[in-house]
């Protein structure tokens, strides 16, 4: 048995309402449970209850054994002293409170229905994508919806807490901020950590620099990557070559070794080499992003600043090092590529400069293009469907996804709404 399920059907009301016998004998019935208390000091405050037809206020502490009360050294704390009800699950001690007297204690163990344990039990096992797979139960429409709002708030409220550490390391720069989190999404999830690197050793304000000249973007980019160490037979690429040792020796850039590059498993329009080339002239062509992205109106106005325009020199096949080449077409950025980039840091980052700078309209905006990109399609979305929970759009992909990292994966069952319907289900 464990105490937060004893705590959460106190918070729920389920011994409310009914009248209940005291381990000591007198009748109890709950009027009110109380506030939840979530700092140090008794469970809930400020309960009503009624102990043989007389009202009583004050505190409830939960444990599972009466026991537990001395094992965290309650009797010792001030803060229990007007502790008027103990909620255990098996009363195994005497247990008197500060005056002497027996402490009101009221034994759920008999009052719990074995399909409500199990049930839970169930959910405390973390076998399956999600673990209350075999119990599920779908809550209606209105109370998902509200649900979902919840998550995904939730969500980029955490996507703010990593955008408030990168701008901190920033120095509040903000166009360099949304340029590392863009960087990242470039990447995808395979080159995620290797794109952080690159921008965290090519700052933004180096690009800036040389923001008309897109082959010494390219220098910039693919040389700190580390790509350009080789001695090349390709005219364009020891051009670049020369470029990027005379930038990287003016900005003191620091290389990074191209073994942290994973080429495995990737479609050669996926390859990392490609992305770089995508970023650089993604850079290239859009300069002060973050601003013109705070100013445009429409998700639509956006989309423009990902049209890019394929108009580079390099030998990819000799950049590659290898037979596999690449087509114009498929150097274009596929429209999966920029959902991902608009979900994961146009959107979070629009979301938090609305916060940072209290401008509620460029948090509704973000919130409002959210709802217009198609939902993500990935195992956890799938494995929703089993459900019968389909996402509308990203809004619902993003807050499924939250549900499953915050929730579902660290068993917070209990404060979540479909755990609620599973385990209070009659
Ligand atoms: S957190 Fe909610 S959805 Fe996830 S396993 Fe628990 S009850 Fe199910």
């Amino acid at each position: 048995m464990k105490e937060d399920l004893i705590q959460f059907l106190w918070e729920q009301k389920f011994f409310a309402g009914k009248e209940l016998i005291c381990t000591q004998g007198q009748r109890l019935y709950v009027a009110h449970t109380g506030t939840k208390n979530t700092d140090a000091g008794p469970d809930f405050f400020n309960a009503r209850l009624k102990i043989n037809n007389l009202e009583w206020a004050g505190n409830v502490e939960i444990h599972v054994k009466t026991s537990d009360w001395y094992k965290h050294n309650h009797q010792k704390d001030k803060r229990y002293e007007n502790v008027i009800l103990h909620v255990v699950y098996e009363d195994d001690v005497v247990l008197n409170d500060k005056d002497g007297n027996l402490l009101l204690t009221l034994e759920v163990k008999k009052l719990l229905p074995p399909s409500l344990i199990s049930k839970h039990n169930e959910l405390m096992q973390k076998k399956t994508l999600i673990p209350c797979e075999k119990v599920f139960v779908k809550p209606r429409e209105i109370k998902l919806n509200l649900w979902f709002e919840r998550l995904l708030i939730e969500r980029l409220e955490h996507k703010t807490k990593y955008i408030n550490d990168l701008l901190l390391k920033s120095e509040n720069n903000f166009e360099e901020t949304f340029y590392k989190i863009t960087a990242k999404y470039f990447g995808q999830k395979i080159n995620a950590q290797a794109f952080e690197m690159l921008s965290q050793n090519l700052p933004l304000i180096v690009i800036a620099k040389h923001k008309n000249n897109l082959s010494q973007i390219e220098a910039l980019v693919i040389g700190t990557a580390g790509f350009l160490d080789l001695h090349f037979e390709d005219e364009y690429l020891n051009f670049l070559k020369i470029e990027y040792e005379y930038l990287k020796h003016k900005f003191n850039l620091q290389s990074l070794d191209k073994s942290i590059w994973k080429f495995a498993r990737t479609r050669p329009a996926n390859f990392p080499t490609v992305r770089l080339l995508q970023f650089a002239l993604f850079l290239y062509q859009n300069s002060q992003l973050l601003s013109k992205i705070i100013k445009a109106e429409k998700l639509k106005d956006i989309m423009p600043f990902f049209q890019l325009k394929f108009n580079h020199k390099i030998n990819l096949v000799a950049l590659h090092n290898n037979s596999q080449k690449t087509s114009e077409k498929e150097f274009n950025l596929g429209i999966s590529t920029i959902e991902n980039i608009i979900i994961n840091a146009l959107i979070p980052m629009l979301f938090a400069y609305g916060k940072i700078h209290n401008l509620p309209e460029l948090s509704d905006k973000s919130l409002e293009w959210l709802l217009q990109v198609p939902a993500e399609q990935n195992s956890v979305i799938k494995g929703w469907e089993i459900f019968g929970i389909k996402a509308k759009n990203a809004w619902q992909s993003q807050a499924l996804i939250e549900q499953k990292s915050n929730y579902c994966n660290k068993l917070q069952c209990l404060r979540c709404i479909i755990g609620k319907e599973i385990l209070l289900a009659p």
